[in-house]
């Protein structure tokens, strides 16, 4: 395991503190006015990437309470793989130069229901989405059963692909200079949980 940077686990600390107050209902982003934007007219220095899904509930400034030019964030739906969504986290990293990509998937995600309902089958139809799925079934099988499981371990499989499938990002992790957080959204308690084994090294419990 490589050496986590402290301004990713700083950052991942801050957006977990953020977490915790949109869940006790004490929302109090701040830099969401014009004012902000304007500031940030001329150029943007975002705390972390987010990758995320399209889903309507799955609002990544909202349950980080994030304002304007804090979250570079990439939504697609369930934060399935392609190029254009990989380069869109590679300039995130390269040009914008931040130290902490957060991977976040969430319950009930339809892309799950979905690949669950037509596996093994590959269709014209949402043919991109579902492969990116599909691996992942097909490396535990149980995970056809629980929604919610397969959302996890697609969260997992996704930062294995970037790893192998981006030089820019993987440099960036061997160079200490980047940490894949891997999250995962529950509906009900509004709660963002870490997947990552390796922060259990991490003292997390003062955020
Ligand atoms: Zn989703």
């Amino acid at each position: 395991m490589n050496n986590i940077p402290s301004t990713s686990i700083e950052i991942l600390k801050r957006l977990l503190r953020g977490n915790k107050q949109f869940i006790q209902g004490k929302y109090e982003a701040k830099n969401i006015t014009i004012e902000t934007l304007k500031e940030l007219s001329d150029h943007q220095n975002p705390h972390a990437c987010v990758l995320s899904c399209s889903d309507s509930r799955v609002v990544p400034e909202l349950i980080f309470e994030a304002g304007i030019g804090e979250l570079f964030v990439v939504r697609v739906a369930g934060i399935t793989l392609g190029l254009n969504v990989i380069e869109s986290i590679e300039y995130a990293i390269k040009k914008l130069h931040t130290p902490l990509l957060l991977l976040l998937g969430h319950d009930n995600c339809g892309v799950m229901e979905y690949a669950q309902k037509t596996y093994p089958d590959i269709k014209e139809d949402f043919k991109a989405i579902l492969s990116s799925v599909y691996p992942v079934i097909e490396n535990d099988k149980t995970a056809l059963n629980d929604e919610n499981k397969l959302a996890k371990l697609h969260t997992l499989w996704v930062e294995k692909y970037i790893l192998n499938h981006s030089r820019i990002i993987k440099n960036a992790v061997l160079n200490n200079e980047l940490y894949i957080a891997k999250c995962h959204l529950c509906h009900n308690s509004g709660e963002v949980s870490l997947l990552d084994d390796n922060l259990e090294k991490i003292k997390l419990e003062d955020i």
